[in-house]
């Protein structure tokens, strides 16, 4: 049984969860030092331009069997991410982002350090991208 009180660290931009981080110009995710709780004023403003989760990402609890992304177990991003990394042969970080949420992060409990090592590399919403 899972515990309940985990966070998902790439949740959809939507009042009362929290902003982690912002993109930066190489593509990478740039973590805040402390999370911020965005309200529906932060959701219109950050939408005019976009999808939000192409450009930022956002923490919320983890909905664990409410989410299309839990397998029954765990979540399966992180799985994802690292098997693609991994086949795509891209090196992880060296280093542990700071990250506000590490103490209840899902991938975190999951995977540990390996799934921060990555972290930076995941952005929510590739179809936006994709579509930019
Ligand atoms: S995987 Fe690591 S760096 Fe990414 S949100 Fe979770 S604790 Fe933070």
């Amino acid at each position: 049984m899972s515990a309940p009180d985990k966070t998902c660290p790439s949740a959809r931009c939507a009042p009362g969860n929290q902003l982690l981080g912002v993109k930066g110009s190489d593509g990478h995710l740039r973590h805040l030092r402390s999370s911020m709780t965005i309200d529906a004023d932060f959701v219109e403003t950050a939408s005019a331009r976009g999808k939000p989760e192409a450009r930022m990402r956002f923490s919320s609890p983890c909905a664990t069997s409410g989410c299309a992304q839990w397998t029954g177990s765990r979540c399966g991003v992180i799985d994802h991410v690292l098997e693609h990394l991994d086949q795509a042969r891209v090196p992880l970080a060296d280093h542990l982002p700071p990250c506000p949420i590490r103490a209840s992060c899902r991938w975190f409990d999951q995977t540990g350090e390996t799934a921060c090592r990555a972290c930076s590399m995941v952005i929510t919403d590739q179809s936006a991208i994709a579509a930019e």
